[in-house]
């Protein structure tokens, strides 16, 4: 991508924001407040986001996951029917269309039940594995926290439906080890927290917490074993277990929930067993903040220069600056990009102090430069943005080099 043809509104002085995801982000381009906890997603923030989303696919359809896109408006009367109307914590986060009664999705437990009844009649159509991507919305009391806490932000969710509890005990466990491996993927270290079931189920759910000083969460966390508790659950933990534990600051990136037959039973969908005998059907939910996590990496991953990305997120791979008067930059970066590399290449006419500034900024892994003094050795110089130190690179060999990189 051609600088010049590319949206990045970057800021050299951005306005003070309500949290550091949320200051450099729109200093470097990536995103447009609209309103508190509401952003407008600009190209290099959609970019990552959708890196993001393609490592949560892989993993969810791994675990037999089928990719859905269902209606964001719900109507007003299936949040009746599962009861969820008349629950207080629920019915304050949604937002609601009076004229047509109609409620803006916050979660999809009520349409994805009434989906499933279509086509689930015995246990030779279970278990059912739903997910999707798509844009929530709550009335979020504090949105002060910019893409930690949106009163709109992109979610996946997950629904799994099964026969007994034992299959979705199975499921469950599946799923959580597949969380912990997008999280890995995206180069945050997660830890596996119990908490209440909150208003999803009476059981304990599981939470996936990555640790950072200005997270909303307090747990306690085993840094052994990735395991943890939310401070919500404090109570339940055995004194001999608490001596190995940490209290810690962390952000929630991902819920993990068991549902039993709460909505099932609210929309009567239920099988024939082998047996023919009519059982209910146990069902699970399954969350990740994707917004949310952009977020939580901008807050973890920066300098005072701005963003760090990691590899798996950032937006582009390379930031070429050409220095030279010369056409060399563009040949340098159609190679790459033939390589299939993914190159932002500065063609704008701007000081090169400017460009590295920037380069800085939006934190892109790796920047090329090249100068009359390396085009006179056919070299370009290669820094790392995590690192303090570069190194001259031959043209020849700069894909090569890339490739370990990023492999
Ligand atoms: P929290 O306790 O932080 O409010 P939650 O328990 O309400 O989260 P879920 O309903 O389980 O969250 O949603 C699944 C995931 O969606 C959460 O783990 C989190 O990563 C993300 N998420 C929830 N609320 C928001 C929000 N307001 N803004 C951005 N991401 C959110
Ligand atoms: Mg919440």
């Amino acid at each position: 991508m051609k600088f010049s043809e590319f949206y990045a509104p970057t800021k050299r002085d951005a306005a003070k924001q309500d949290s550091v995801n949320a200051y450099l982000l729109a200093k470097a381009g990536y995103i447009s407040q609209v309103a508190a906890g509401v952003y407008a997603l600009l190209p290099l923030a959609v970019r990552s986001l959708q890196k993001i989303e393609q490592v949560v696919r892989e993993e969810m359809n791994s675990i037999g996951g089928n990719e859905v896109v269902f209606s964001a408006l719900q109507p007003k009367s299936t949040w009746e029917k599962s009861g969820r109307w008349d629950d207080e914590n629920f019915r304050q986060i949604v937002y609601i269309d009076q004229d047509a009664d109609m409620t803006f999705g916050a979660t999809h437990e009520e349409p994805m039940s009434i989906a499933v009844k279509e086509k689930v009649q015995s246990y030779r159509d279970l278990p059912v594995i739903l997910y999707q991507f798509q844009t929530k919305f709550r009335k979020e009391l504090r949105a002060k926290s910019g893409l930690l806490r949106g009163r709109e932000f992109r979610m996946k969710d997950l629904y799994s439906f099964h026969p007994d509890n034992e299959s979705h005990h199975e499921f469950y466990e599946s799923a959580a080890t597949a969380y912990l491996r997008v999280f890995k993927r995206l180069g945050l270290d997660a830890y596996r927290v119990k908490a209440s079931g909150g208003v999803f189920s009476k059981e304990y759910s599981d939470e996936f917490q990555v640790i950072c000083p200005t997270g909303e969460d307090e747990i306690l966390v085993n840094h052994k074993t990735k395991t943890g508790f939310n401070k919500e659950v404090e109570a339940d933990i055995s004194v001999a277990e608490k001596d190995k534990l940490e209290r810690v600051k962390a952000i929630e990136v991902g819920n993990i929930f068991h549902l039993g037959s709460k909505y099932s039973d609210a929309f009567d969908l239920k099988y024939l067993n082998k047996d023919g005998v009519r059982k209910s059907i146990v069902m699970g939910s399954y969350g990740i903040g994707i917004t949310r996590l952009l977020g939580t990496i901008s807050e973890l991953f920066h300098d005072q220069n701005g963003l760090v990305l990691p590899k798996q997120v950032a937006p582009f791979q390379a930031y070429l600056i050409d220095l030279t008067n010369s056409k060399d930059g563009v040949g340098l970066y159609n190679t790459l990009t033939k390589a299939g590399f993914e190159v932002l290449f500065d063609d704008r006419e701007m000081p090169a102090g400017a460009k590295f500034v920037e380069a800085d900024l939006i934190g892109i892994p790796v920047r090329l430069v090249l100068s009359p003094k390396t085009k006179a050795e056919n070299a370009v110089e290669l820094k790392e943005r995590s690192s303090d130190t570069s190194t001259v690179v031959l043209l020849k060999e700069v894909s090569k080099v890339l490739e370990k990189i990023f492999s």
